[in-house]
């Protein structure tokens, strides 16, 4: 099963809305328009973002995390 949606961040290359998917074990953000896309694996996100004491995910600074690698590979294509 996967889970699919729009968000309001924008693609750095074209400006697009990007699509946030989850499939797997991997949370993907990708452009439809123009295929700039990059994924990480779940635990990743769990390794990083989540406070364990609290037990808070932190989903903001995932986000954040997943848009700077796409906005590296944005820029590492041209
Ligand atoms: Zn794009």
């Amino acid at each position: 099963m996967a889970f699919e949606i729009k968000l309001t961040l924008t693609c750095p290359r074209c400006g697009s809305r990007l699509t946030l998917r989850e499939y797997g074990k991997y949370v993907q953000l990708y452009c439809s328009e123009c295929g700039l896309s990059v994924a990480i694996r779940k635990r990743v996100i769990l390794m990083r973002h989540v406070n364990y004491d609290e037990e808070v995910l932190d989903w903001s600074s995932a986000l954040d995390f997943l848009y700077s690698l796409l906005k590296g590979k944005a820029t590492a294509s041209y």
